[in-house]
């Protein structure tokens, strides 16, 4: 399990199984919130590095979207510490089994009814921030997924939006809906972040300087 504190408020702990799997640790004057929790065996480090931060108490958990990699320690964390647990609304039915995921057979609960929140949204539909973290509705890999920007520090927390190795956007592999994913992905255009991490790649330089090769990668699996 390897920990890098990727700036001011944000740390990453990363385990590999043939792709690298990443969640993020986001302090503030509170104390922690958890984005995403990776595969099963990731739970022990997890809870070990925000006891050993000494930032506070986790707040809250908050995923991209409900795929199996990045809920697999979830249930641990919450045994041990029982905080909500948030996830866009439209991903909800997916996670908790009354519709399979797109291009699934089957549909799979993955979590009890019930025990997801949606991320709270404003009167006019934007997703509400925590505290300087924003959620941007990113959809096209999973239904409901979504992106967290940390203003401050200036890095997008990415999930499975894209894939990335050597500092290179990849079209994330598992993509059922590619042209929406396209769209979705004009975010780093809209955000323009310094830095933005992905669940499974490494750190990517001012995504939005490789946007058209990103486009052109779309284009040729077409
Ligand atoms: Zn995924
Ligand atoms: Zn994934």
């Amino acid at each position: 399990m390897k920990i890098k504190q990727i700036s001011n408020h944000i740390w990453s702990l990363k385990t590999w199984m043939i792709i690298p799997f990443h969640v993020w640790i986001v302090v503030d004057k509170e104390g922690v919130t958890l984005v995403d929790t990776g595969v099963p065996w990731m739970a022990k480090s997890i809870l070990q590095l925000i006891d050993k931060l000494q930032v506070g108490p986790l707040q809250r958990i908050l995923l991209t979207h409900g795929h199996s990699d990045h809920i697999g320690s979830l249930k641990k964390i919450l045994l041990a510490k029982p905080v909500p647990v948030f996830v866009h609304s439209k991903e909800i039915p997916f996670v908790e089994g009354d519709k399979p995921y797109p291009q699934k057979r089957k549909a799979v609960a993955q979590v009890t009814n019930g025990f997801l929140r949606p991320l709270p949204e404003d009167t006019s539909g934007e997703l509400s921030p925590f505290g300087e973290l924003t959620p941007y509705y990113t959809p096209g890999h999973s239904p409901g997924h979504v992106v967290y920007y940390h203003k401050q520090d200036d890095v997008l927390l990415a999930g499975d939006l894209f894939n990335s190795k050597n500092g290179k956007i990849l079209k994330a592999r598992f993509t059922p809906d590619p042209k929406e994913a396209l769209h979705s992905s004009e975010i780093i255009k809209q955000i323009n972040p310094t830095r933005m991490e992905v669940c499974h790649g490494d750190s990517v330089f001012k995504p939005a300087d490789q946007w058209s090769e990103l486009v052109k990668q779309y284009h040729l699996s077409e």
